[in-house]
Protein backbone atom coordinates (compact mmCIF):
# COMPACT_ATOMS: atom_id res chain seq x y z
CA UNK A 1 0.00 0.00 0.00
CA UNK A 2 1.55 3.31 -0.82
CA UNK A 3 2.71 5.82 2.10
CA UNK A 4 3.46 8.58 2.64
CA UNK A 5 7.38 8.84 3.19
CA UNK A 6 10.20 11.38 4.45
CA UNK A 7 13.66 11.40 3.60
CA UNK A 8 15.44 13.60 5.93
CA UNK A 9 18.54 14.44 3.97
CA UNK A 10 19.45 15.03 0.46
CA UNK A 11 22.93 13.84 -0.30
CA UNK A 12 22.69 11.36 -3.20
CA UNK A 13 21.98 8.49 -0.76
CA UNK A 14 18.93 10.60 0.42
CA UNK A 15 18.11 11.32 -3.39
CA UNK A 16 18.57 8.13 -4.83
CA UNK A 17 16.56 6.48 -1.92
CA UNK A 18 13.31 9.22 -2.23
CA UNK A 19 13.73 8.52 -6.04
CA UNK A 20 13.57 4.74 -5.82
CA UNK A 21 11.07 4.67 -3.31
CA UNK A 22 8.38 7.25 -5.27
CA UNK A 23 9.18 4.63 -7.88
CA UNK A 24 7.81 2.09 -6.12
CA UNK A 25 4.60 4.06 -5.46
CA UNK A 26 4.92 6.14 -2.48
CA UNK A 27 4.18 9.19 -2.24
CA UNK A 28 7.61 11.15 -1.07
CA UNK A 29 9.22 14.44 0.16
CA UNK A 30 12.70 14.89 0.39
CA UNK A 31 14.24 17.63 2.93
CA UNK A 32 16.96 19.00 3.50
CA UNK A 33 18.84 22.67 4.64
CA UNK A 34 20.30 23.31 1.69
CA UNK A 35 20.50 22.63 -2.00
CA UNK A 36 20.38 18.64 -2.06
CA UNK A 37 23.77 17.21 -3.36
CA UNK A 38 25.63 20.31 -1.87
CA UNK A 39 27.42 18.49 1.00
CA UNK A 40 29.75 15.30 1.14
CA UNK A 41 28.18 14.12 -2.14
CA UNK A 42 29.03 17.85 -3.83
CA UNK A 43 32.92 17.46 -3.32
CA UNK A 44 33.69 13.91 -3.42
CA UNK A 45 36.57 12.27 -5.77
CA UNK A 46 33.91 11.62 -8.18
CA UNK A 47 34.44 7.66 -8.54
CA UNK A 48 31.68 4.89 -9.05
CA UNK A 49 33.28 2.25 -7.65
CA UNK A 50 32.95 -1.79 -8.03
CA UNK A 51 35.87 -2.75 -5.88
CA UNK A 52 36.35 -0.19 -3.03
CA UNK A 53 36.23 -3.53 -0.88
CA UNK A 54 39.21 -3.12 1.27
CA UNK A 55 38.41 -1.05 4.42
CA UNK A 56 40.59 1.29 6.31
CA UNK A 57 40.45 -0.83 9.67
CA UNK A 58 41.81 -4.02 8.04
CA UNK A 59 44.47 -5.94 9.18
CA UNK A 60 47.17 -4.31 7.44
CA UNK A 61 46.44 -1.30 9.50
CA UNK A 62 47.69 -2.06 12.73
CA UNK A 63 51.31 -2.62 10.90
CA UNK A 64 51.69 0.93 9.70
CA UNK A 65 49.79 2.70 12.87
CA UNK A 66 52.72 3.89 14.05
CA UNK A 67 53.50 5.82 10.91
CA UNK A 68 50.33 7.21 11.09
CA UNK A 69 50.34 8.29 14.64
CA UNK A 70 53.47 10.15 13.81
CA UNK A 71 51.80 11.41 11.18
CA UNK A 72 54.26 10.40 8.59
CA UNK A 73 51.98 9.67 6.13
CA UNK A 74 49.91 12.15 4.19
CA UNK A 75 47.47 9.64 4.15
CA UNK A 76 45.86 10.71 7.98
CA UNK A 77 45.79 13.73 9.72
CA UNK A 78 43.94 13.86 13.15
CA UNK A 79 43.30 16.11 15.63
CA UNK A 80 44.60 14.79 19.17
CA UNK A 81 42.01 16.38 21.45
CA UNK A 82 39.03 14.50 19.09
CA UNK A 83 40.87 11.02 19.44
CA UNK A 84 41.18 11.43 23.05
CA UNK A 85 37.21 12.32 22.99
CA UNK A 86 36.73 9.59 21.10
CA UNK A 87 39.15 6.88 22.16
CA UNK A 88 36.02 4.42 22.66
CA UNK A 89 34.91 4.89 19.23
CA UNK A 90 38.88 4.77 17.92
CA UNK A 91 39.26 1.01 19.62
CA UNK A 92 36.42 -0.02 18.24
CA UNK A 93 37.37 0.89 15.09
CA UNK A 94 40.53 -0.69 15.33
CA UNK A 95 39.20 -3.86 16.77
CA UNK A 96 37.88 -4.74 13.33
CA UNK A 97 41.49 -4.90 12.21
CA UNK A 98 40.83 -8.72 11.72
CA UNK A 99 41.22 -11.32 8.42
CA UNK A 100 37.83 -12.36 9.60
CA UNK A 101 36.55 -9.04 9.44
CA UNK A 102 38.01 -7.85 6.18
CA UNK A 103 36.52 -10.89 4.88
CA UNK A 104 33.01 -10.60 5.33
CA UNK A 105 33.16 -6.68 4.69
CA UNK A 106 34.70 -6.94 1.41
CA UNK A 107 32.28 -9.72 0.53
CA UNK A 108 29.89 -7.56 1.47
CA UNK A 109 30.77 -4.27 0.12
CA UNK A 110 31.74 -5.84 -3.27
CA UNK A 111 28.24 -6.81 -3.75
CA UNK A 112 26.72 -3.41 -2.79
CA UNK A 113 29.22 -1.87 -5.11
CA UNK A 114 29.06 -3.95 -8.34
CA UNK A 115 25.30 -4.21 -8.06
CA UNK A 116 25.38 -0.42 -7.79
CA UNK A 117 27.09 0.36 -10.20
CA UNK A 118 24.83 -1.25 -12.47
CA UNK A 119 22.04 0.37 -11.14
CA UNK A 120 23.96 3.78 -11.38
CA UNK A 121 24.46 3.47 -15.04
CA UNK A 122 20.88 2.64 -15.73
CA UNK A 123 19.70 5.88 -14.34
CA UNK A 124 22.57 8.26 -15.34
CA UNK A 125 20.93 6.81 -18.97
CA UNK A 126 17.71 7.70 -18.38
CA UNK A 127 18.96 11.34 -16.77
CA UNK A 128 20.48 11.79 -19.39
CA UNK A 129 23.39 12.82 -17.73
CA UNK A 130 25.88 10.15 -19.81
CA UNK A 131 28.02 13.59 -20.34
CA UNK A 132 29.29 13.28 -17.14
CA UNK A 133 30.10 9.79 -17.07
CA UNK A 134 33.84 8.20 -17.94
CA UNK A 135 33.91 4.59 -18.23
CA UNK A 136 37.64 4.66 -18.39
CA UNK A 137 38.68 3.07 -14.89
CA UNK A 138 40.03 4.01 -11.28
CA UNK A 139 43.96 3.76 -11.70
CA UNK A 140 46.05 3.27 -8.60
CA UNK A 141 49.82 3.96 -8.90
CA UNK A 142 52.95 3.19 -6.53
CA UNK A 143 56.31 4.84 -6.61
CA UNK A 144 58.66 1.98 -5.53
CA UNK A 145 58.77 -1.33 -5.74
CA UNK A 146 57.98 -1.77 -2.27
CA UNK A 147 54.57 0.24 -1.87
CA UNK A 148 53.66 -2.43 -4.98
CA UNK A 149 54.40 -5.06 -2.73
CA UNK A 150 53.09 -4.13 0.24
CA UNK A 151 49.89 -3.99 -1.78
CA UNK A 152 49.81 -7.47 -2.18
CA UNK A 153 46.92 -8.16 0.32
CA UNK A 154 44.50 -5.54 -1.39
CA UNK A 155 45.52 -7.59 -4.87
CA UNK A 156 44.36 -10.89 -3.10
CA UNK A 157 41.41 -9.53 -1.93
CA UNK A 158 40.52 -8.38 -5.42
CA UNK A 159 41.16 -11.72 -6.38
CA UNK A 160 38.98 -12.97 -3.86
CA UNK A 161 36.04 -10.64 -4.77
CA UNK A 162 36.42 -10.84 -8.57
CA UNK A 163 37.02 -7.21 -8.49
CA UNK A 164 38.10 -6.68 -12.32
CA UNK A 165 41.89 -5.21 -12.07
CA UNK A 166 45.30 -4.99 -14.89
CA UNK A 167 48.20 -4.61 -13.79
CA UNK A 168 49.99 -2.26 -15.39
CA UNK A 169 54.31 -1.88 -15.70
CA UNK A 170 55.84 1.84 -15.79
CA UNK A 171 56.28 1.58 -19.43
CA UNK A 172 52.75 0.22 -19.79
CA UNK A 173 51.61 3.35 -17.55
CA UNK A 174 52.86 5.62 -19.94
CA UNK A 175 50.87 4.63 -22.34
CA UNK A 176 47.81 4.41 -20.12
CA UNK A 177 47.90 7.65 -18.63
CA UNK A 178 50.68 10.10 -20.75
CA UNK A 179 49.59 12.90 -18.41
CA UNK A 180 51.61 10.94 -15.79
CA UNK A 181 55.04 12.13 -15.46
CA UNK A 182 57.29 8.84 -15.19
CA UNK A 183 57.88 8.26 -11.54
CA UNK A 184 55.62 5.91 -10.92
CA UNK A 185 57.23 2.13 -11.17
CA UNK A 186 53.41 0.19 -11.10
CA UNK A 187 50.14 0.67 -12.10
CA UNK A 188 46.69 -1.42 -10.80
CA UNK A 189 43.93 -0.57 -12.90
CA UNK A 190 39.94 -1.35 -11.50
CA UNK A 191 39.02 -1.52 -15.22
CA UNK A 192 35.05 -1.93 -14.30
CA UNK A 193 35.29 0.90 -12.33
CA UNK A 194 33.56 4.37 -13.45
CA UNK A 195 33.59 8.12 -13.06
CA UNK A 196 31.58 11.25 -13.10
CA UNK A 197 32.78 14.78 -13.90
CA UNK A 198 30.79 16.48 -11.34
CA UNK A 199 29.12 14.33 -8.68
CA UNK A 200 26.82 17.49 -7.84
CA UNK A 201 25.44 17.45 -10.93
CA UNK A 202 24.98 13.91 -11.10
CA UNK A 203 22.89 14.72 -7.81
CA UNK A 204 21.01 17.57 -9.37
CA UNK A 205 20.28 15.25 -12.56
CA UNK A 206 18.98 12.00 -10.34
CA UNK A 207 16.82 15.18 -8.24
CA UNK A 208 15.26 16.18 -11.30
CA UNK A 209 13.80 12.78 -12.35
CA UNK A 210 12.17 12.80 -8.53
CA UNK A 211 10.83 16.19 -9.29
CA UNK A 212 9.72 15.55 -12.57
CA UNK A 213 7.67 12.98 -11.16
CA UNK A 214 6.09 14.72 -8.96
CA UNK A 215 8.67 14.08 -5.52
CA UNK A 216 8.52 17.42 -3.13
CA UNK A 217 11.92 19.00 -2.00
CA UNK A 218 11.33 21.25 1.07
CA UNK A 219 14.90 23.32 2.17
CA UNK A 220 14.41 23.09 5.66
CA UNK A 221 16.59 21.32 8.46
CA UNK A 222 14.27 17.97 10.62
CA UNK A 223 14.68 19.60 14.01
CA UNK A 224 13.09 16.68 15.55
CA UNK A 225 11.71 13.50 14.83
CA UNK A 226 8.94 12.08 16.95
CA UNK A 227 6.51 9.05 16.48
CA UNK A 228 3.13 10.07 18.75
CA UNK A 229 1.57 7.55 15.74
CA UNK A 230 2.01 8.73 12.63
CA UNK A 231 5.44 10.39 12.14
CA UNK A 232 5.73 14.31 12.92
CA UNK A 233 9.19 15.47 11.35
CA UNK A 234 9.51 19.20 13.12
CA UNK A 235 11.14 21.25 10.94
CA UNK A 236 13.30 24.68 11.74
CA UNK A 237 11.51 27.09 10.02
CA UNK A 238 8.06 25.56 8.43
CA UNK A 239 5.07 23.66 9.46
CA UNK A 240 6.20 20.21 10.88
CA UNK A 241 5.36 17.42 8.28
CA UNK A 242 3.39 13.81 8.88
CA UNK A 243 4.67 10.71 7.54
CA UNK A 244 3.45 6.88 7.37
CA UNK A 245 7.41 6.04 7.40
CA UNK A 246 10.72 8.55 8.10
CA UNK A 247 14.38 7.49 6.19
CA UNK A 248 16.97 9.05 8.32
CA UNK A 249 19.58 9.80 5.35
CA UNK A 250 21.71 13.20 6.38
CA UNK A 251 24.74 11.38 6.38
CA UNK A 252 27.58 12.76 8.92
CA UNK A 253 24.25 14.32 10.33
CA UNK A 254 22.45 10.98 11.04
CA UNK A 255 23.71 10.00 14.58
CA UNK A 256 22.72 13.67 15.94
CA UNK A 257 19.22 13.46 14.33
CA UNK A 258 18.97 9.41 15.75
CA UNK A 259 20.48 10.54 19.12
CA UNK A 260 16.95 12.27 19.88
CA UNK A 261 15.35 9.31 19.14
CA UNK A 262 17.81 7.57 21.70
CA UNK A 263 20.34 5.80 19.54
CA UNK A 264 23.53 5.91 20.31
CA UNK A 265 25.30 5.07 16.91
CA UNK A 266 28.65 4.89 16.60
CA UNK A 267 29.92 7.57 13.71
CA UNK A 268 32.91 9.43 13.58
CA UNK A 269 33.70 11.77 10.61
CA UNK A 270 36.61 10.70 8.21
CA UNK A 271 36.96 14.63 7.06
CA UNK A 272 38.62 15.46 3.80
CA UNK A 273 39.26 18.18 1.03
CA UNK A 274 39.41 19.01 -2.63
CA UNK A 275 41.24 21.68 -4.15
CA UNK A 276 41.20 22.65 -8.00
CA UNK A 277 43.68 23.25 -9.93
CA UNK A 278 44.08 24.65 -13.16
CA UNK A 279 44.74 21.51 -15.82
CA UNK A 280 48.36 22.25 -17.34
CA UNK A 281 49.05 22.17 -20.94
CA UNK A 282 49.46 18.59 -23.26
CA UNK A 283 47.84 15.38 -22.37
CA UNK A 284 44.65 15.56 -20.07
CA UNK A 285 44.22 13.07 -17.38
CA UNK A 286 41.50 10.80 -18.11
CA UNK A 287 40.38 9.28 -15.14
CA UNK A 288 40.73 9.30 -11.35
CA UNK A 289 44.37 8.54 -10.26
CA UNK A 290 45.02 7.59 -6.68
CA UNK A 291 48.95 8.16 -5.65
CA UNK A 292 48.94 5.88 -3.37
CA UNK A 293 52.60 6.70 -1.57
CA UNK A 294 51.93 10.20 -1.41
CA UNK A 295 47.93 9.34 -0.08
CA UNK A 296 45.51 11.46 -2.47
CA UNK A 297 43.74 11.16 -5.70
CA UNK A 298 43.22 13.71 -8.42
CA UNK A 299 40.68 13.53 -10.57
CA UNK A 300 39.44 15.73 -13.81
CA UNK A 301 36.42 17.46 -12.94
CA UNK A 302 34.47 20.26 -14.51
CA UNK A 303 35.77 22.71 -12.17
CA UNK A 304 39.67 21.40 -13.12
CA UNK A 305 41.65 19.03 -11.78
CA UNK A 306 40.27 17.87 -8.37
CA UNK A 307 42.73 17.17 -6.01
CA UNK A 308 41.11 15.01 -2.98
CA UNK A 309 43.12 14.30 0.60
CA UNK A 310 42.85 11.07 2.81
CA UNK A 311 41.47 11.28 6.20
CA UNK A 312 41.52 14.23 8.57
CA UNK A 313 40.42 12.92 12.11
CA UNK A 314 38.56 15.82 14.16
CA UNK A 315 35.36 17.25 15.38
CA UNK A 316 32.63 17.54 12.39
CA UNK A 317 32.50 20.99 12.33
CA UNK A 318 36.41 22.42 13.75
CA UNK A 319 37.90 24.74 11.33
CA UNK A 320 39.37 23.74 8.22
CA UNK A 321 43.43 22.81 8.24
CA UNK A 322 44.94 23.04 4.81
CA UNK A 323 48.07 21.36 5.58
CA UNK A 324 47.14 17.78 4.14
CA UNK A 325 45.49 19.25 1.31
CA UNK A 326 48.43 21.55 0.49
CA UNK A 327 50.69 18.61 0.88
CA UNK A 328 48.53 16.86 -1.71
CA UNK A 329 49.04 19.23 -4.12
CA UNK A 330 52.70 19.02 -4.10
CA UNK A 331 52.54 15.55 -4.55
CA UNK A 332 50.06 15.74 -7.14
CA UNK A 333 52.65 18.18 -9.05
CA UNK A 334 55.12 15.81 -9.17
CA UNK A 335 53.01 13.47 -10.81
CA UNK A 336 51.61 15.90 -13.45
CA UNK A 337 51.97 19.28 -14.76
CA UNK A 338 49.35 21.54 -13.16
CA UNK A 339 48.15 24.98 -13.04
CA UNK A 340 47.31 27.53 -10.36
CA UNK A 341 44.79 26.81 -7.49
CA UNK A 342 41.21 27.96 -8.95
CA UNK A 343 39.44 28.80 -5.45
CA UNK A 344 41.40 31.07 -2.74
CA UNK A 345 40.39 27.84 0.36
CA UNK A 346 39.46 24.21 0.21
CA UNK A 347 36.28 22.40 0.18
CA UNK A 348 36.11 20.40 3.25
CA UNK A 349 33.60 17.29 3.24
CA UNK A 350 32.56 14.74 5.89
CA UNK A 351 33.02 11.04 5.20
CA UNK A 352 30.44 9.27 7.61
CA UNK A 353 31.97 6.22 9.38
CA UNK A 354 30.91 3.55 11.76
CA UNK A 355 32.93 1.21 13.79
CA UNK A 356 33.16 -1.76 10.82
CA UNK A 357 32.93 0.33 8.20
CA UNK A 358 29.85 -0.68 6.56
CA UNK A 359 26.68 1.31 5.99
CA UNK A 360 23.39 1.19 7.75
CA UNK A 361 20.52 0.20 5.78
CA UNK A 362 17.27 -1.04 6.99
CA UNK A 363 15.37 -1.05 9.94
CA UNK A 364 15.52 1.38 12.87
CA UNK A 365 15.61 -1.35 15.99
CA UNK A 366 13.24 -0.29 18.24
CA UNK A 367 10.48 1.96 16.17
CA UNK A 368 8.12 0.74 13.61
CA UNK A 369 8.50 3.46 10.53
CA UNK A 370 11.56 4.44 10.78
CA UNK A 371 14.91 3.67 8.24
CA UNK A 372 18.22 4.33 8.22
CA UNK A 373 20.42 4.42 5.14
CA UNK A 374 23.62 6.30 6.14
CA UNK A 375 27.39 5.65 7.20
CA UNK A 376 28.39 5.06 3.68
CA UNK A 377 31.52 6.74 4.72
CA UNK A 378 34.25 6.41 1.80
CA UNK A 379 31.88 5.04 -0.91
CA UNK A 380 28.74 7.00 -0.59
CA UNK A 381 28.32 7.88 -4.19
CA UNK A 382 29.44 4.24 -5.29
CA UNK A 383 26.92 2.52 -3.28
CA UNK A 384 23.77 5.19 -3.04
CA UNK A 385 21.74 3.26 -5.52
CA UNK A 386 21.80 -0.47 -4.36
CA UNK A 387 21.50 0.79 -0.56
CA UNK A 388 18.25 2.90 -2.19
CA UNK A 389 16.84 -0.03 -3.78
CA UNK A 390 17.26 -2.37 -0.37
CA UNK A 391 15.70 0.16 1.74
CA UNK A 392 12.62 0.02 -0.72
CA UNK A 393 12.69 -3.88 -0.89
CA UNK A 394 12.03 -3.98 2.93
CA UNK A 395 9.86 -1.29 3.33
CA UNK A 396 7.69 -2.61 0.41
CA UNK A 397 8.68 -6.13 1.58
CA UNK A 398 9.40 -7.90 -1.77
CA UNK A 399 12.49 -9.66 -2.13
CA UNK A 400 16.01 -8.18 -1.44
CA UNK A 401 18.43 -8.99 -4.49
CA UNK A 402 21.36 -8.49 -2.36
CA UNK A 403 21.39 -10.00 1.38
CA UNK A 404 21.31 -6.95 3.30
CA UNK A 405 22.02 -8.58 6.84
CA UNK A 406 25.88 -6.99 6.74
CA UNK A 407 24.42 -3.89 6.51
CA UNK A 408 21.43 -4.12 9.70
CA UNK A 409 21.44 -1.40 12.15
CA UNK A 410 20.70 -3.84 14.63
CA UNK A 411 24.32 -5.23 14.24
CA UNK A 412 25.04 -2.90 16.80
CA UNK A 413 23.33 -2.61 20.08
CA UNK A 414 22.19 1.18 19.62
C1 LIG B 1 37.29 13.89 -0.12
C2 LIG B 1 36.25 12.83 -0.35
C3 LIG B 1 36.32 12.01 -1.46
C4 LIG B 1 35.36 11.01 -1.67
N1 LIG B 1 35.40 10.29 -2.83
C5 LIG B 1 34.42 9.38 -3.10
C6 LIG B 1 34.38 8.70 -4.34
O1 LIG B 1 35.18 8.94 -5.25
N2 LIG B 1 33.41 7.77 -4.54
C7 LIG B 1 32.48 7.48 -3.58
O2 LIG B 1 31.67 6.60 -3.79
N3 LIG B 1 32.46 8.16 -2.40
C8 LIG B 1 33.40 9.11 -2.14
N4 LIG B 1 33.40 9.79 -0.96
C9 LIG B 1 32.37 9.47 0.03
C10 LIG B 1 31.01 10.06 -0.35
O3 LIG B 1 31.16 11.42 -0.73
C11 LIG B 1 30.05 9.96 0.84
O4 LIG B 1 30.01 8.64 1.31
C12 LIG B 1 28.64 10.36 0.39
O5 LIG B 1 28.64 11.63 -0.21
C13 LIG B 1 27.69 10.36 1.58
O6 LIG B 1 26.44 10.77 1.09
P1 LIG B 1 25.26 11.08 2.06
O7 LIG B 1 24.06 11.38 1.23
O8 LIG B 1 25.15 10.01 3.08
O9 LIG B 1 25.75 12.39 2.87
P2 LIG B 1 25.75 13.93 2.44
O10 LIG B 1 26.08 14.11 1.03
O11 LIG B 1 26.55 14.66 3.45
O12 LIG B 1 24.22 14.34 2.62
C14 LIG B 1 23.63 14.50 3.89
C15 LIG B 1 22.60 15.60 3.74
O13 LIG B 1 21.88 15.73 4.98
C16 LIG B 1 21.53 17.08 5.11
N5 LIG B 1 21.15 17.36 6.50
C17 LIG B 1 21.97 17.60 7.55
N6 LIG B 1 21.25 17.86 8.66
C18 LIG B 1 19.94 17.77 8.28
C19 LIG B 1 18.71 17.95 8.97
N7 LIG B 1 18.67 18.26 10.28
N8 LIG B 1 17.55 17.80 8.30
C20 LIG B 1 17.57 17.48 6.96
N9 LIG B 1 18.71 17.31 6.27
C21 LIG B 1 19.88 17.43 6.92
C22 LIG B 1 22.79 17.83 4.64
O14 LIG B 1 22.48 19.16 4.29
C23 LIG B 1 23.23 16.97 3.47
O15 LIG B 1 22.77 17.46 2.24
C24 LIG B 1 34.33 10.82 -0.72
C25 LIG B 1 34.24 11.65 0.39
C26 LIG B 1 35.18 12.66 0.57
C27 LIG B 1 35.05 13.58 1.75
Amino acid sequence: MPQRITVVGGGIVGITTALELQRRGNQVTLIDPNQPGRETSYGNTGVLSDGSVVISNNPGLRKRLPKLILKKSNALNYSLGFVLKRLPWVARFLSYCTDRHLDHSSQALRTLQAHSLQLHLALITEAQAEHLLRKTGWLKVFRSDASFEAYEMELKVFERTGVGHTIFSEEELKQLEPALNPIFRHGVLLHDACSVSSPAALCDAYLKLFTEAGGEVIRDAAKSIRNPGDWEIELRDTASLEADAVILAAGPWSAEIAKGLGYSVPMAWERGYHWHLEPGPGSALQRAIHDVDAGYVMTPQQQGVRVTSGVELNDRDAPLDDRQIEQSIRSARQATTLGDKIEETPWMGRRPTLVDSLPMIGAAPRHQGLWFNFGHQHNGLSTSTASAEILADLISEAPVIIDPSPFRPARFSL
